[in-house]
């Protein structure tokens, strides 16, 4: 993936973006020890896993697995092909980077064609604020910004724009500006016409630009100014844009959402800007559809606090209900504050102020409270009712929550339906079992071979001292094999180890994550045992190997004693004697430090 970025050129990234900068950007991070810590944007998790570790440069998660550099967490987060996270970062710390004398020709065309991809979304996102800006044309539109209450410094921060009611206005704009149709048609924002040629998507719209977390227009929507239908409407789907990946106004939001540790979710672009008009700023919408699993864990980077916001329609609810689950499974704590049937944000503030906004987690109600609170109203005592709100709240107890979470409703829940605690739970766990997963053994002895990667990990100044050739030669795992080739090689090419370098070189997610958990879990040793260890594992590795050709002679010993061929025999039976032999000499000369303190279960698996 790397090999067309000069090596020197990663590494002079790699200096000036210091990993804890970059990931605290995306991932709260606190200092335990030598690492910081944080809540895993990869899976969800409610004590943190993911650990960062400055000093090599790398990142590694013990509850998922993820690891790698700077550049693999741009990857990953933010989906991004890595000339793109290097140029992010290049661009952001000011390394000159040129990749197009640096890429293959496939990789230069990918690139250019998602290039141009985001040109036409800015040219667009462009030709839309000046149409807005525009005396007369976008009068109409600022006027209806004025009376919705927007001050033009949320419209221009939020970039929004003017799609004039004409069929080929933005089409015409692109073509002088020289941009491509056809990347215009992929984003939706032309349609071709079933005779001929094009026409534009959005006509007689306020249009709201959606961005990614880098703050590049991905896609828009657009609300309708005059009468028609649809009220609004948003780009579909394309290489730039996925509705349940990304959320409306996190890009603006996110600090405030950051500092303020909460995070507050409505259902539209014109909701989240009336409460920006007022100041309150850790809003994000979703984008026109049900929140996602992936919508959460987004948000989860940035808060452990969540409150949603919905009118009381029953689409609301609708969509409230479906998301608990999403918020159980990946831990992120949520509320719900449901505002009076007919109320939206906006028309709430104006009645009532925002104080409710400025402090919305005290004023909120735990989501599983309210769809209780909704499952069994009116029940009264009849059994049958009871019955029909335990098949609701069924689901809910069947998702992958947290025990003592579901503890808790499990409790709320026998008391609102006045039942036993146990009744419940042996009715929810009869009817239809939770599947358990399966037992996953683990073995829990370092080998050899990953105990050895892990000891150059930690100490690679002693690599020039080992007798690294020989024991790679002996490695089964082909996978750990590669890796501590890859080491050396590196090591050799800088006169050093540089993790963050490594990582980009093994080129492959799961070598990558391989070598990012070994080398948080290696140590460094004081020069003193340095010694003492070296000569541990040649003597392990010899021992393997003798091991090996000990078994191996002795099936030939058995093979040769079935054909009764006495020569042979003896020559066997002396290898094999003389390899016992060295077996013992090698024990009895066992320092018993470095076995013991690092060479963990070794013994028992060579
Ligand atoms: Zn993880």
């Amino acid at each position: 993936m790397a090999s067309f970025i000069p090596e020197a050129k990663l590494l002079e990234i790699k200096e000036a973006a210091p990993i804890a900068e970059v990931i605290g950007q995306y991932v709260s991070l606190k200092p335990r020890g030598r690492y910081l810590v944080g809540l895993c944007p990869f899976h969800a998790e409610k004590t943190p896993s993911f650990t960062v570790y400055p000093e090599r440069n790398i990142f590694h998660c013990y509850g998922c697995g993820v690891g790698g550099n700077v550049f693999t967490f741009l990857m990953q987060h933010l989906r991004l092909t890595f000339p793109e996270a290097a140029t992010e970062l290049a661009k952001k710390y000011g390394i000159p980077l040129n990749l197009k004398k640096d890429l293959t020709p496939a990789e230069a065309r990918a690139s250019r064609q998602r290039q141009a991809l985001y040109e036409v979304n800015e040219l667009a996102a462009k030709f839309f604020t000046e149409n807005l800006g525009h005396p007369h044309l976008g009068k109409p539109v600022r006027e209806y910004l004025a009376r919705r209450g927007l001050p033009e410094g949320v419209a221009a921060s939020f970039r929004l724009g003017f799609a004039p009611d004409d069929w080929r206005l933005l089409i015409r704009a692109l073509s002088e500006r020289g941009a491509s149709l056809e990347a215009a048609q992929q984003l939706g924002l032309i349609v071709p016409h079933h005779s001929s040629g094009h026409y534009d998507r959005f006509r007689g719209r306020l249009i709201f630009p959606i961005l990614d977390l880098q703050g590049r227009v991905i896609a828009f929507g657009g609300r309708i100014i005059a009468d028609g239908e649809p009220k609004y409407l948003n780009s579909p789907e394309s290489s730039l844009y996925s509705k349940g990946r990304n959320l409306y106004g996190l890009f603006q939001a996110r600090e405030a959402i950051r500092k303020q540790n909460l995070a507050i979710l409505v259902e539209g672009y014109m909701d989240l800007l009336a409460l920006r008009a007022r100041n309150i700023e850790p809003v994000v919408a979703t984008l026109g559809t049900a929140l996602t699993r992936e919508q959460v864990r987004l948000l989860k980077g940035y808060t452990s606090r969540a409150v949603l916001v919905f009118d009381g329609d029953e689409a609301g609810l609708k969509a409230m209900r479906r998301s608990l689950p999403h918020f159980a499974g990946e831990h992120l704590p949520v509320r719900v504050l449901v505002l009076p049937p007919g109320e939206d944000p906006d028309s709430y503030a104006a009645k009532q102020g925002v104080e409710i906004f400025r402090n919305p987690w005290e004023e909120a109600k735990p989501l599983f409270e309210y769809i209780l609170d909704d499952a069994t109203r009116n029940i009264g005592d009849e059994l049958e009712k009871k019955l029909a709100a335990l098949e609701t709240l069924r689901p809910y107890f069947q998702s992958d929550v947290d025990p003592v979470e579901k503890a808790l409703w499990l409790r709320l829940t026998a008391k609102r339906l006045t039942v036993s605690e146990s009744a419940l739970e042996e009715s929810l766990a009869n009817k239809r079992p939770a599947l358990s997963a399966p037992m996953v053994c683990q073995a829990t002895a370092l080998n050899l071979e990953r105990s050895l990667i892990k000891f150059i990990l930690a100490n690679p100044e002693i690599l020039p001292r080992l007798d690294v050739e020989e024991y790679l030669e002996q490695f089964t795992d082909i996978k750990l094999q590669t890796i501590a080739r890859q080491i050396c090689n590196c090591h050799r090419q800088l006169g050093y180890l540089d993790h963050s370098l490594l990582v980009t070189q093994l080129d492959d997610d799961d070598l990558c994550r391989q070598v990012c958990s070994l080398s948080l879990a290696a140590e460094e040793y004081p020069p003193n045992h340095l010694e003492l260890l070296i000569e541990d594992y040649r003597r392990s590795f010899r021992k393997r190997q003798l091991k090996r050709q000990q078994k191996k002679l002795r099936l030939e010993l058995q093979e040769v004693y079935q054909a009764r061929n006495g020569g042979d025999f003896l020559a066997l039976v002396a290898q094999v004697r003389e390899i016992e032999q060295r077996l013992r000499d090698l024990e009895s000369s066992h320092e018993p430090l470095g076995e013991k303190e690092n060479m963990d279960g070794q013994r028992s698996q060579s």
